[in-house]
């Protein structure tokens, strides 16, 4: 177990009182971490770590980092001073093993328990495996880490691969339009008619497949994996399940991510689509709470609970699961907010995508023109948008989808009608 990058002496277990205990190594237990020091706390926080890496995110994994246009600065939401100037510990290349909420213990692979007076399982997620015949031969690959991401560096830069993605979500689609940009052929297999449509819907799901097309990127959609083909043990070609051949030196598999839940379920949590939260972050155990990926947490404005795999959420539940933790009144009752960026698209999404299936999309500029805000309009109130290639108009749609107030579509697809005026 290494104790990069800080020291023994910090540890909880060295330093007396239990303190607090962070497992993962992502955005939130970096927020989670940060927000403890802001809130005033002055004991032990121990973040346990299972990659090698101190507290990273991600989103650049798949666009700037993996296209060489960003260094690793771009990955650190902390620099690695931080830790020690903040008496923090991060027990790096160390798996958790189990939770013992009634022990208030956290055990860890080599047989050591921490002891902890508050735990925060910040474990996230990680890729869906399925086993399609042929997953396991060389040039096969999934897609979360650091270290996934330089792997596919390496084999992208230069260009004259030919790639397929299998999947046609956010991560896939960001993955195929960065290896295409540095040169190699993309090939993209998936469920849907129109790639992102589960997300935004057809109409603008294709905007960002035109975008592709242009590009060169190759659809076979619906369409899955029927067998990954190969010889001598790599990658040769996918077949899919309409019939073609394509042919292949790398496959990633982007079908989504599953929640790593296994702590909680092993300590008895409750587990509902990831671990059960309230809209404070509380688990059904006393002193154990849970944010990031792994939380399914009420949502106090849609009174339902919902898992959110995306980038402002773990800093969000980050901030909250650190106020609560310290026993201060914290809900996490944020407007969701992701973005993509693919080519020359940029995107930012705020809403309730939950509440957009039966909502009317009403448009404002021309999605020929690539420069746009869609909004979902439910029985009157906006419940979600999202602008592509304009910009400083976030806080303005969400404070459209928070007032809840009823607006005139006709005013809403008018670029001239200010959206504070709607
Ligand atoms: C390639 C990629 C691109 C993305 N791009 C975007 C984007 O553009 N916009 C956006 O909104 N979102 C994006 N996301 C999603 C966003 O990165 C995630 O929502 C975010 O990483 C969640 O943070 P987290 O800390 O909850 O989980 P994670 O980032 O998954 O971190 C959890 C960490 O905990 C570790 N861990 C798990 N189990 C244990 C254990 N038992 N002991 C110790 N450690 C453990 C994991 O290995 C991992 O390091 C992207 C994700 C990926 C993979």
């Amino acid at each position: 177990m290494s104790q990069s990058p800080s020291t023994a002496a910090t540890r909880p277990d060295d330093a007396g009182a239990p303190g607090m205990v962070i497992i993962g190594g992502g955005l939130t237990a970096a927020t989670a971490a940060e927000t403890l020091r802001k809130e005033g706390y002055h004991g032990a926080v121990t973040i346990v770590a299972d990659e090698p890496e101190i507290p990273y995110q991600r989103p650049p994994l798949s666009k700037g980092f993996l296209a060489g246009k960003e260094g690793e600065d771009a990955l650190l939401p902390l620099p690695a001073e931080w830790y020690p100037e903040n008496n923090v510990t991060v027990l790096t290349g160390t798996a958790a093993t189990a939770i013992d909420p009634a022990a208030h213990t956290v055990t860890l692979a080599d047989g050591t328990t921490l002891p902890y007076a508050k735990a925060l399982i910040a474990t996230g997620a990680a890729p869906r495996r399925i086993p399609f015949p042929g997953v396991e031969l060389d040039g096969v690959h999934t897609f979360r880490t650091k270290a996934d991401s330089l792997a596919m560096k390496e084999l992208f830069t230069g260009g004259g691969k030919n790639v397929v993605m299998i999947g046609s979500g956010w991560i896939g689609m960001e993955i195929a339009a960065t290896a295409t940009e540095l040169g190699n052929t993309v090939a993209l297999v998936g469920l849907e008619n129109v790639p992102l449509s589960v997300a935004v819907g057809a109409e603008l799901g294709t905007v960002f497949a035109d975008r592709h097309k242009e590009a060169g990127v190759r659809f076979e959609l619906p369409a899955s994996a029927a067998e990954i083909q190969g010889t001598d043990g790599h990658v040769t070609s996918v077949l899919t399940t309409t019939g073609v051949t394509l042919p292949a030196d790398i496959v990633i598999v982007a079908v989504g991510v599953v929640p790593n839940i296994g702590l909680g379920q092993d300590a008895g949590l409750t587990i509902n689509n990831g671990i059960e939260v309230d809209a404070s972050l509380r688990t059904s155990a006393p002193d154990v709470f849970a944010a990031g990926d792994v939380a399914n947490a009420m949502h106090p404005v849609t009174g339902t609970h919902a898992r959110s795999e995306h980038w402002a959420n773990a800093i969000a539940s980050g901030k909250v699961a650190a106020r609560s933790m310290l026993g201060k009144d914290a809900v996490l009752d944020d407007i969701p907010y992701f973005y993509t960026d693919q080519f020359d698209l940029g995107m930012e999404y705020s809403g309730f995508g939950a509440l957009t299936k039966d909502a009317q999309v009403v448009v404002r500029g021309d999605l020929a023109t690539r420069e746009f805000i869609a909004f979902w309009v439910l029985e009157g109130r906006v419940v979600a948008g999202m602008n592509v290639n304009i910009w400083d108009v976030q806080d303005a749609i969400k404070s459209l989808i928070a007032s809840g107030r009823t607006v005139d579509t006709a005013q809403l697809a008018d670029p001239k009608t200010p959206l504070e005026e709607i």
